[in-house]
């Protein structure tokens, strides 16, 4: 039998050892914190879960402009008051199952967990540090999926209370009065999108122009209209370089001189790998210089029979890549068929209000040149069913080959962008020509009726595609 041991229990580590066990392999995962790792105890699924009340506050908000009234209530939003703590104990509780049955299913399957600390010792070792003592485990092969930690500017610690990482997030009992968000990329756009919705007076400190400088630009437009529109304040071209608490508000420093005083601040400047001091040089795995674990297309590092998967490799920070960098490893690594990678069909979503998904290549790609295609963008407020629903804000892009109108790409800005891109993904992935995508029916009325429409005006000649 192969003897697989896996580091680090989040999408990476776990879906890779459901892999290697039906593959026949004897698997031990080892994680410090719980199955599921940050992705759902402290990740994705607390945002998403708190977002999703988030929207509905967004669509209460709408619902005046639909004609809904309640008796002595200026707005619906208004008359509804957000209690945080029964918020934020229901998104732990969600966590807390969801990695309960991530639990179930890996034990259901035979994988035997180990909750503690997982270094290596060389390439055949691991050696696993409990609340018992330490355990040395033998291994065939080896997976390191240990995921990232929230960065810390030196002079802006997280105290845990007014100052916070998104880790720290879920012990605040009532919404912060004022909310200093650093950094607008995903993590800080997606947080103070949702407390904004929720009620809380939300400042954005910006580095860039733009927020989400990472995102389709047009769509990073919307989004930052968007928040204008709804009373958040953006601070662009602002870097945060200090965070104090005074009293009971937080001063942020910004590299200008002017300060910003808010009630709590969120810091959301990234995250830095899970690498040190778990024995990688030991087994001569080697990091980049930003020190994430270099691995190739099938996640296998620089030492035998080490791989890696997930944030900690630094490939493309999505649960769903990390999920399947650790299975593509458990395939290569236990003799089943496997292909390379493909980042080229990734579909990725923001999940501010409105939401931003993206597949496939970008605008910046086809701008640059560095990929040649034809583009078309036909905003949603033309939808019937967009109408309807007081959907003002998004659009629908799709690019495709100049040639042959292969779909190789697209992005969506709607409320449910993160369901509508599936077409678009389904098309990139199958190499559809915008004709197929066309031809396919949509429902009437419907928001996916704009993918179809959009595809049908890059039909060759079509005059509102721009070729690039
Ligand atoms: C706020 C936020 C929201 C996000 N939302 C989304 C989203 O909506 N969709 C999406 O696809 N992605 C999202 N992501 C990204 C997603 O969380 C990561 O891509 C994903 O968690 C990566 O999975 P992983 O397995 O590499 O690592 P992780 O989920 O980070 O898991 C790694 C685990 O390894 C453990 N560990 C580390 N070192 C050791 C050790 N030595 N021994 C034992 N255990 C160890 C850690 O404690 C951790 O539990 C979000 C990220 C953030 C920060």
């Amino acid at each position: 039998m192969t003897d697989v041991v896996i580091i680090g229990g989040g999408p990476g580590g776990y879906e890779a050892a459901l892999v290697a066990s039906q593959l026949g392999g004897r698997v031990t995962l080892i994680e410090r914190r719980g199955p599921g790792g940050s992705a759902v105890l402290t990740d994705v699924v607390p945002s998403k879960t708190l977002i999703a009340t988030a929207e509905v506050m967004t669509t209460l908000r709408g619902a005046h402009a639909l004609g809904l009234r309640l008796d002595g209530a200026e707005d619906l939003a208004g008359a509804f008051r957000v209690d945080l703590a029964a918020v934020n104990e229901r998104v732990l509780r969600l966590a807390a199952a969801q990695s309960g049955d991530i639990r179930s299913r890996l034990e259901a399957e035979g994988v035997r967990l180990i909750e503690g600390s997982g270094r290596l010792d060389g390439t055949e070792w691991v050696v696993a540090s409990t609340a018992d003592g330490e355990e040395r485990l033998r291994a065939d092969i080896i997976l390191l999926a240990t995921g990232t930690t929230p960065r810390e500017l030196p002079a802006a610690r997280p105290d845990g209370e007014r100052i916070l990482t998104w880790t720290q997030l879920y012990g605040l009992s009532e919404l912060p009065k004022r909310l200093i968000v650093v950094g607008s990329g995903v993590t800080g756009a997606e947080f103070a999108s949702a407390y904004n919705a929720l009620g809380a007076d939300v400042v954005l400190v910006s580095s860039r122009d733009q927020v989400l400088p990472g995102e389709d630009a047009d769509a990073g437009r919307v989004v930052q209209q968007v928040f204008e529109r709804s009373g958040m304040t953006i601070l662009s071209r602002s870097r945060a370089q200090a965070a104090r608490v005074v009293g009971d508000e937080v001063v942020v420093e910004l590299a200008d001189g002017r300060t910003v005083t808010g009630s709590h601040c969120l810091m959301a400047v990234g995250s830095t790998p899970n690498t040190a001091g778990i024995g990688l040089e030991s087994a001569g795995v080697e990091l980049d210089e930003r020190g994430y674990i270099r691995v190739d297309k099938v996640s296998r590092t620089r030492a035998r029979g080490v791989y890696a998967a997930g944030d900690c490799t630094g490939v493309f920070p999505l649960a769903s890549v990390a999920a399947m960098q650790g299975r593509i490893a458990m395939w290569h690594a236990l003799g089943d068929a496997v292909g390379p990678l493909d980042l080229r069909t990734v579909a990725a979503n923001v999940f501010t209000a409105p939401e931003i998904a993206t597949v496939g290549v970008s605008q910046a790609e086809l701008d640059s040149g560095v990929v040649a295609g034809s583009a078309v963008m036909l905003p949603l407020h033309t939808n019937p069913r967009a109408k309807m629903r007081g959907i003002a804000d998004g659009f629908v892009k799709i690019f495709c080959l100049p040639t042959t109108r292969i779909v190789i790409g697209g992005v969506v800005v709607a409320p449910i962008a993160s369901e509508l891109i599936e077409a678009l993904s389904l098309a990139v992935r199958e190499k559809l020509t915008v004709d197929q995508v066309a031809e396919s029916f949509t429902v009437y009325p419907s928001l996916t009726g704009s993918i179809a429409e959009a595809a049908r005006r890059l039909h060759s000649g079509a005059l509102e595609s721009v070729t690039y």
